[in-house]
């Protein structure tokens, strides 16, 4: 979920602990890696679908499984941050892909993880995951909760969608659930070709791919912008966005399609999924400090 400290501490009548076991994991393309999930609380996990978010909790390396001191609403925070450094497990936010029941009966939940380098842990983790391995999360107990952010109004005409890799799973669910005949125009930067991966809706949808050229920073947002630039946008008379990716190019794409596209800025949910340079105790320690409401994008203007 996004980094801020009412995120970290969710309301617990929607969101609670639930431990995941991981049964098997697939490589999706050159950055993606699927890791399907199990355990018996997933019961009671209640998946919004959307951009359905939860909170991972992963261990450490020398560490196999997740270890929580509490999972207790009250006094889990605490006792968390209380841990030692080398023991604490991540706090990280993730999608869910999506949850399902089998014909089996056994519910498993699909979470796709980017591979992005050893030295951060989330992507670590997943690189080194293995089946019977099991973390903890903090994920949904009913279906209408805060961390599902699409939420197209009524009159809703087009949809215009923006994501980077970090958000592909989440657009893949929101297509995944879109009603026949939605229009749909949507741009997805992925770092390599082969991370196009082919998605399935029964949405009117016209996508742009566009292949990361290998620049970071601005020179990354350039590229972006320029294809939304040249891009011809869907009349529409109640257009609703969805962004969300890197916060530097989400808080330019948004620019974009407000100043430049004319787009209603109440009608753009835009999320920064992470941030160059900062890790997410980064994002989160500076919501703490009360120093984010300005900066982030994530919050909800
Ligand atoms: C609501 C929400 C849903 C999300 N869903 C998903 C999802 O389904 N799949 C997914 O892969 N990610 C998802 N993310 C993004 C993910 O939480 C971040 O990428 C997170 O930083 C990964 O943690 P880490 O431990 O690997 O890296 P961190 O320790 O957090 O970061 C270490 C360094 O890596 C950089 N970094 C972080 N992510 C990337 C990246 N993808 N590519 C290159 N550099 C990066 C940071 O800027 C930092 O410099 C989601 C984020 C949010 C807020």
């Amino acid at each position: 979920m996004t980094a801020t400290a009412s995120d970290a501490a969710p309301a617990a009548v929607h969101f609670r602990f639930f431990e995941l076991e991981v049964l098997r994991t697939r490589r999706l393309g050159h950055s993606f890696l699927r890791v399907t999930f199990g355990g018996e609380s997933l019961a009671g996990f209640r998946s919004g679908g959307y951009d359905q978010s939860l909170s991972l909790f992963l261990p450490p390396s020398h560490q196999e499984h997740t270890v929580l001191p509490s999972t207790d609403e009250d006094t889990w925070f605490g006792a968390w941050r209380g841990m030692p450094d080398e023991d604490r497990p991540v706090m990280r936010s993730y999608t869910v892909r999506e949850q399902r029941r089998t014909p089996e009966g056994v519910d498993e939940v699909d979470i796709d993880f980017v591979l992005h380098g050893d030295a951060c842990p989330a992507s670590a983790w997943a690189g080194r995951a293995v089946s019977g391995r099991r973390i903890m999360a903090i994920g949904p107990a009913v279906a209408e909760n805060k961390s599902v952010r699409f939420q197209p109004p009524a009159a809703t005409d087009a949809i215009l969608m923006y994501a980077d890799e970090t958000a592909l799973p989440a657009a893949a669910a929101i297509l995944d659930r879109l009603a026949d005949g939605a229009r749909v125009k949507a741009w997805f930067e992925v770092p390599h070709a082969d991370d196009r991966l082919t998605l399935s809706t029964r949405a009117d949808v016209d996508i742009t791919w566009i292949v990361r050229a290998g620049g970071a920073g601005r020179e990354r947002t350039e590229q972006v912008l320029s294809e939304l630039r040249t891009a011809e946008l869907p009349a529409a008379e109640a257009p609703y966005a969805w962004i969300a990716g890197e916060a530097g190019t989400i808080r330019a794409v948004r620019r974009h399609l407000v100043q430049e596209r004319s787009v209603d800025r109440r009608a753009v949910r835009f999320t920064g999924y992470w941030r160059l340079g900062a890790s997410e105790e980064e994002l989160l320690a500076e919501a703490y400090a009360g120093q984010a409401a300005s900066e982030d994008p994530t919050s909800d203007l």
